[in-house]
């Protein structure tokens, strides 16, 4: 991405609005370049290959969304489309094979598995050189040491939409709600790497509105519609909305009480097209990464 910062356009409420459709399209821009780059060196495309075990509704459109996304980023791109009763020595067995196709730099398990599928078991059998998504507990392990390698897809999109607004984190409060494998604990461990100080909120914790009241970063990775009150926002804080949700009118919502938070928050994800958008582009610049990074091995 390049090194200028956004434009940055108020929201009704009057805080700034953190555009991750736009900063996505950046990204994606550079992956484009970066793909091509790696083609024009080793004769084939970064390629990722993106497995989906039954038919969840909400997985396909993100499943199709990667696929369409890697296509135009010159990524080439892999469907695997298992039924749902699959059984899992099968799905380990696509994965072994997917770990050792030299075309495949990235490998992307679509979560929810079927019940029934141990998903660590399945998660743990990816290469972690070709963990894209960066669940395995090596990746996830390197971050922790502050010595990232391929960085969680959301928690790292945070961090660039952050960077792409000139958001400075180092020494601010940062609050994440929830602690997820997949999107609270990385996050702490992003924030923490950016040198913010940090508070994970999760369903032991005993004054929510507290810890969210002192927080000049909010991360909300809760899955529940409106969850946090605007009234609850520090005025002037940086907000990021995770959460992906069906409100009672049909429209996809966040986990935050948007327009009431827009009113005191310094910036603000919409909900669409803040972090969902952000987390394809990264999935994209990791697939890349993880191309390059293998090349690199193999020179
Ligand atoms: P999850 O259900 O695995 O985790 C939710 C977390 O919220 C848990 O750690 C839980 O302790 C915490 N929580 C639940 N109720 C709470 C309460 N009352 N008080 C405090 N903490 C509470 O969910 P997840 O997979 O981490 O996803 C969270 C949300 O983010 C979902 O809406 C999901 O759709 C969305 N999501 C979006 C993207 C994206 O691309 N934007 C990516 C992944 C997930």
């Amino acid at each position: 991405m390049g090194a200028s910062t956004m434009e940055a356009v108020p929201t009704a409420g009057g805080a700034l609005l953190l555009d991750g459709k736009a900063v996505a399209a950046r990204v994606r821009a550079a992956v484009a370049t970066r793909a091509a780059e790696f083609a024009a060196r080793h004769g084939r495309r970064p390629g990722l290959a993106v497995v989906q075990v039954g038919e969840d509704p909400a997985s396909s459109v993100y499943v199709r969304n990667k696929r369409k996304s890697s296509l135009e980023a010159g990524i080439e791109s892999f469907a695997h489309d298992l039924p749902a009763t699959t059984p899992e020595a099968q799905i380990l067995a696509l994965v072994h094979a997917l770990n050792h196709d030299e075309r495949v730099d990235g490998i992307l398990i679509q979560l929810p598995l079927p019940k029934g599928v141990n998903a660590d078991r399945v998660m743990d059998a990816v290469d972690p050189a070709k963990d894209v998504d960066g669940f395995h507990p090596v990746n996830t392990g390197l971050l922790a040491q502050k010595r990232p390698r391929l960085r969680p897809c959301t928690p790292y999109g945070v961090i660039k939409l952050a960077e792409a607004y000139g958001i400075a984190l180092t020494g601010l409060r940062a609050t994440v709600v929830g602690a997820s494998n997949i999107v609270g604990r990385p996050m702490a461990l992003e924030l923490l790497l950016a040198r913010s100080t940090v508070t994970v909120c999760h369903t032991g914790t005993r004054d929510l509105r507290a810890e969210v009241e002192r927080a000049e970063v909010l991360v909300a990775a809760v899955g529940k519609a409106g969850f946090i009150p605007g009234a609850w926002v520090r005025p002037g804080a940086a907000v990021f909305d995770v959460g992906i949700n069906r409100a009672s009118d049909g429209k996809l919502v966040g986990d935050v009480e948007f327009e009431a938070a827009a009113r005191r928050a310094g910036w603000i994800t919409p909900v669409p097209g803040g972090l969902g958008p952000m987390t394809i582009a990264m999935l994209l610049s990791n697939t890349v990464d993880a191309a390059n990074l293998r090349a690199g091995r193999r020179e």
